[in-house]
């Protein structure tokens, strides 16, 4: 950080010390991950100074050559990665690309469905705090009582309400998703399937959570996630939805100017970490290592909703202790655990209070850790619930141990 530094030590100093929170303390949210240096590397490179609206060989700009080589890259590998005709690689993230897609697709008043946010979908799938919810006329599904996708549910509002769009996918779901299912519910009222992978998308390409392909029209994701990349989103699609929709235009010029052409280089960079033979054994770590903790909180009595996880991730159910999820995320925060509060199914607390917690083992993994570490992590949070805070020393101490087995790289 020396040039930074001399520039301007007050941010320099704000780096070293949000390095220092994520060395000492164990990072649990789902959604977050350590990225690679070469990844970073190319995120810090002057493809930053570059203009490039448009695509490879069609831009809008000079000087585009070099960029147009770095793009056509990152575009082969993500098509590589996960199977499929086409990609853009330019949504600055996953909100982005979710925005995209609904542009190429749909009009405003247009019906379409997506995953209850309350259930562990996302804002993007029609929540009426966002665009989504603003523009179209939603019609939500959900979890069944014990906490999984009701699928018939899904089906019969699908035939009922005709929507133009289907959204599969969550922030929140710990099972497997059947895209199939998802196809059929598509298919029984005309709609046009997305999927949005953005959690799973590491999973999928480790081979360790079915692909959305065949099944979906479209595919939306971060890269950041479980994929591990810089933060970013992306599209991919086959060529029967090529000659259909357009999804190119629909990210530029439809909702975004020119591209991070270091981004999409640093994309570069994570799909072809995630090609190797090395990343397929971090996914199924992540899962593994999803289970164990699950495991070693429910041995404690903590319950898990649905029972288990097939994924990366985990909410706890924190209602048979009388606790809020706003409580607990601050005092496994003052333990070094950091993790986000969650609504659960059946939430009767408000979404700023909730009574869960999202818990995910894909940084955890990245840092080496294994299942026995996950008990350990499990023993630290169950003595922050039981004594709602009070010795959060203890649950310090086991994390202290971890963090120094597993130092920052
Ligand atoms: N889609 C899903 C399923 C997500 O969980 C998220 C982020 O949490 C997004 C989209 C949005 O991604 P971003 O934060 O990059 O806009």
């Amino acid at each position: 950080l020396e040039d930074l530094r001399a520039v301007d030590p007050e941010i320099a100093s704000l780096i070293e010390k949000e390095v220092d929170r994520q060395n000492d303390h164990i990072e649990l949210i789902a959604s977050e991950n350590w990225t690679s240096k070469a990844v970073m590397s190319a995120m810090g490179s002057p493809l930053t100074n570059k203009y490039a609206e448009g695509l490879p060989g069609k831009r809008y700009y000079g000087g585009c050559y070099v960029v147009d080589e770095v793009e056509k890259i990152a575009i082969e590998r993500a098509k590589e990665l996960f199977h499929c005709d086409y990609a853009n690689v330019q949504p600055h993230s996953g909100a982005q690309a979710n925005l995209a897609v609904q542009f190429a697709l749909l009009k405003p008043g247009d019906t379409i469905m997506g995953m209850n946010l309350n259930q562990g979908g996302h804002l993007t799938h029609g929540s009426s705090a966002n665009i989504s919810g603003t523009y179209f006329n939603v019609i939500p599904y959900g979890v069944d009582e014990n906490g999984v996708l009701d699928y018939e549910e899904m089906y019969r509002l699908a035939v009922e309400h005709k929507p133009k769009l289907i959204i599969a996918g969550a922030s929140a779901y710990c099972r497997t998703i059947d895209f199939k299912k998802f196809r059929e519910a598509a298919d029984a009222c005309g709609a046009v399937l997305m999927v949005d992978m953005a959690h799973i998308a590491g999973l999928v390409a480790a081979g360790v959570h079915p692909s959305p392909f065949p099944y979906a029209d479209v595919v939306t994701t971060t890269t950041h996630k479980t994929l591990r990349g810089p933060r970013g989103g992306l599209i991919l699609w086959n060529q029967e939805a090529q000659d259909k929709y357009k999804f190119n235009k629909a990210v530029f010029p439809g909702i975004q100017g020119g591209p991070l052409e270091h981004v999409v280089a640093a994309k570069a960079v994570c799909f072809k970490e995630a090609l190797s033979p090395e990343f397929v054994t971090y996914g199924q770590n992540v899962v593994k290592n999803a289970k164990a903790l699950c495991k070693g909180l429910m041995d404690r009595g903590i319950k898990i909703v649905s029972g288990g996880t097939d994924n990366h991730l985990m909410l706890v159910d924190l209602t048979n202790f009388g606790l809020t999820g706003k409580e607990v995320e601050a005092w496994l925060d003052d333990a070094h655990i950091t993790a986000n509060k969650n609504t659960i199914p059946n939430e009767q607390q408000s979404p700023f209070v909730t009574s869960g917690i999202r818990l995910g083992t894909p940084a955890v993994t990245t840092r080496g850790m294994n299942e026995e570490d996950m008990d350990q992590i499990a023993e630290a949070i169950s003595i922050v619930i039981k004594n709602k805070g009070e010795k959060n020393d203890e649950a310090r101490a086991i994390i202290a141990k971890l963090t120094a087995k597993y130092p920052l790289k």
